[in-house]
């Protein structure tokens, strides 16, 4: 990836056209940030309905896998991204062998995988939590009780807490086990955590990388719920060591693209790193309204292989995550309100709302994040707090 892709370029005579694997939310905000700089943008996904797809220049709606889709969306990209961590390797194996693919498919197939990604993580020098990975009876029976109590997960497929279930004893473990299938698992130490924090980087073909400054994250039922940036968030200390670590982990990839990468502060003031997310994150949206390049405008510049400069916070920021279950029910008889109180959220100086497309609300389904900005932390949190009460969100 040396020559860069530019707007309104011809290449393989076409107008620049970005491809993007997925078609959620995540694919929808880099069509968005493609599009405002020029680019063609196509989606690839399965859903007609599909929130990327439907903003998209083009749709290509087949199967990750289907091979003519996939001939379909190299004919018309000049280049392609991922949106959705499960996109399956080797589909973008088949991409990256005749087009720039960022991330590539050797850096998605590691974060695909808890095992392996927590193996990356440790030849690093980063510290993960103590575990076990389970993929036969054998390895179940031979469990330190020392992990107990612990987080059995899914090696493949998980997002969102799903594919995951507390263990409190070995009973609890073997049952959890049979619950999830008996797939490949890991079996995490259940950890006394203070907070939580993300790091995302940016990484060019060329090896320059760019980071943003730390997001500290509230999760509630294994979602994310709550994002704040702001000077104090994080303990200046903790954020040096996560930025540290998230540049070793992109860099021991030789990472191309954006990378997210999560971390545990424990009680004791150890950081622990949990998962890397091989893509531009929900931690990152707050982004796109407090930084003077968003997440998504990086994921374009990486890319098209464009420069990258360092990027900067220019506002506090608090990032609410509007799940499914802010959505009144409809009722039967079609009448009262069929969404969350936009207008008086909207009165609150420095609130910027995103919504995604989806037609349905169902609970915990991300549906949209209402960014709040202020010139300071205090500004921000009364306002963040009083959209949260109009919204039906719990105080943080
Ligand atoms: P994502 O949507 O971020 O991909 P996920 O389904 O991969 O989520 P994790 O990040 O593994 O899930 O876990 C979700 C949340 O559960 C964490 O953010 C944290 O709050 C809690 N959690 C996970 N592992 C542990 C642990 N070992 N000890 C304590 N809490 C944990
Ligand atoms: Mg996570």
């Amino acid at each position: 990836m040396s020559r860069a892709i530019l707007p309104g370029a011809m290449v393989n005579g076409q107008m620049a056209t970005l491809g993007v694997m997925g078609g959620g939310q995540l694919g929808r905000m880099f069509v968005h940030a493609a599009q405002a700089m020029g680019y063609f943008t196509v989606v690839l996904d399965p859903d007609a309905a599909s929130p990327a797809g439907r903003v998209s220049h083009h749709h290509i709606q087949t199967d990750y896998l289907d091979e003519q889709g996939l001939a379909q969306l190299m004919q018309r990209c000049a280049a392609i991204t991922t949106e959705f961590e499960n996109v399956p390797a080797p589909a973008l194996m088949t991409l990256g062998a005749h087009r720039p693919v960022a991330p590539a498919s050797e850096s998605v197939a590691i974060a695909q995988d808890r095992a392996a990604e927590k193996a990356h993580f440790v030849r690093c020098g980063v510290p993960v939590a103590p575990h076990a990975v389970i993929e036969k009876a054998v390895q179940l029976a031979a469990v330190s009780d020392d992990l107990l109590p612990g987080i059995l997960k899914t090696s493949r497929m998980g997002y969102d807490g799903k594919g995951q279930i507390r263990v409190k004893t070995r009973e609890e473990l073997s049952a959890a086990w049979d619950q999830l299938k008996n797939v490949p698992c890991v079996l995490e130490k259940m950890l006394p955590l203070k907070a939580e924090c993300s790091v995302i980087v940016a990484r060019g073909a060329d090896g320059q990388m760019v980071n943003f400054p730390v997001q500290s994250n509230l999760h509630r039922d294994g979602i994310l719920a709550v994002t704040c940036v702001y000077e104090g968030a994080v303990h200046a200390d903790v954020a040096a060591q996560a930025v540290a670590a998230t540049r070793a982990i992109a860099e021991g990839l030789h990472y191309v693209g954006v990378l997210c990468v999560e971390f545990f502060l424990l009680e004791g003031g150890q950081l622990v790193v949990n998962e890397m997310a091989p893509r531009p994150h929900n931690s990152g949206h707050y982004t796109m309204n407090a930084c003077d390049q968003s997440q998504f405008e990086l994921q374009v510049r990486t890319l098209a292989g464009l420069p990258l400069t360092q990027p900067r916070q220019h506002s506090s920021a608090i990032m609410l995550n509007l799940l499914g279950d802010l959505w009144p029910e409809v009722t039967p008889t079609g009448k009262g309100p069929t969404s969350p109180a936009w207008g008086q959220v909207l009165a609150l100086p420095g609130t910027h709302l995103h919504l995604y497309g989806k037609l349905s609300a169902r609970p915990g389904r991300k549906m949209g994040h209402l960014n709040i900005t202020g010139a300071t932390p205090e500004a921000v949190r009364a306002t963040a707090l009083q959209a949260a009460a109009l919204l039906g969100i719990e105080a943080f």
